[in-house]
């Protein structure tokens, strides 16, 4: 794809490492866009969608809340440890993440800078979308604490949930960039602020 002289940072991550705390800055402090894959994820299946219709028709109406919205919980369930399944929905929901994103960039102006936050951005293949990479990394003990304190998990859960992602040592090793956010707020946006004036 034609990038236009833009500088596209794919900011990736494990669950709970930072990322929306990153671009949450970026976007308050430098004022870039911000284009976000969960956001164009949730979009897709919305009621009266085309992938989401696919989906009511592989599991069943059953899928669906009273109100014609996705029961992601059940799906969640259907797709846990069942990989075929997980494959297939994948199939019908990267490509319109994918799409949302180009058509994003075509919009930008001329020699843009702008932040596309992907936490699947090696898992979906969708690193030739951006110029440079960032991970934001913190050391697993740090990670299993955020992530039961938000989302009030246990530690198995927690456990479950870092596990059943690619490593994020893997991540770092393809990184442009690591940001350890493993100690306070401060310290993770200097290394913002040194990585966007690099
Ligand atoms: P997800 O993958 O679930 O979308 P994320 O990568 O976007 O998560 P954030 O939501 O930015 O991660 O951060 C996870 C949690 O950790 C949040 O509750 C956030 O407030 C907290 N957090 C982030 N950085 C720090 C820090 N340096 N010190 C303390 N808490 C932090």
């Amino acid at each position: 794809m034609a990038i236009n002289n833009h500088r596209l940072i794919g900011l990736t991550g494990g669950i709970g490492t930072g990322k929306t705390t990153v671009a949450n800055y970026l976007a308050n402090a430098y004022k870039l866009p911000i284009f976000d894959a969960d956001i164009y994820a949730r979009e897709a299946v919305q009621p009266g969608s085309s992938i989401l219709n696919n989906i009511a028709e592989r599991y069943g109406a059953d899928i669906l809340a009273a109100s014609g919205a996705l029961n992601r919980q059940q799906l969640g369930n259907i797709i846990f440890n069942n990989p075929q399944e997980k494959y297939w929905l994948e199939q019908q929901i990267h490509p319109y993440v994918r799409d949302r994103f180009v058509e994003a960039i075509e919009r930008l102006p001329l020699n843009s800078t702008a932040v596309l936050v992907v936490p699947l951005l090696f898992e979906a293949n969708m690193t030739d979308l951006v110029t440079e990479i960032w991970v934001v990394f913190v050391d697993e003990q740090q990670q299993l604490n955020r992530l039961i304190e938000r989302d009030e998990l246990t530690l198995a859960q927690a456990k479950a949930r870092i596990n059943s992602q690619m490593s994020l040592q893997e991540k770092c090793n393809k990184a442009d960039v690591v940001l350890d956010n493993s100690s306070t707020l401060e310290a993770l946006l200097k290394q913002v602020d040194a990585a966007i004036k690099a």
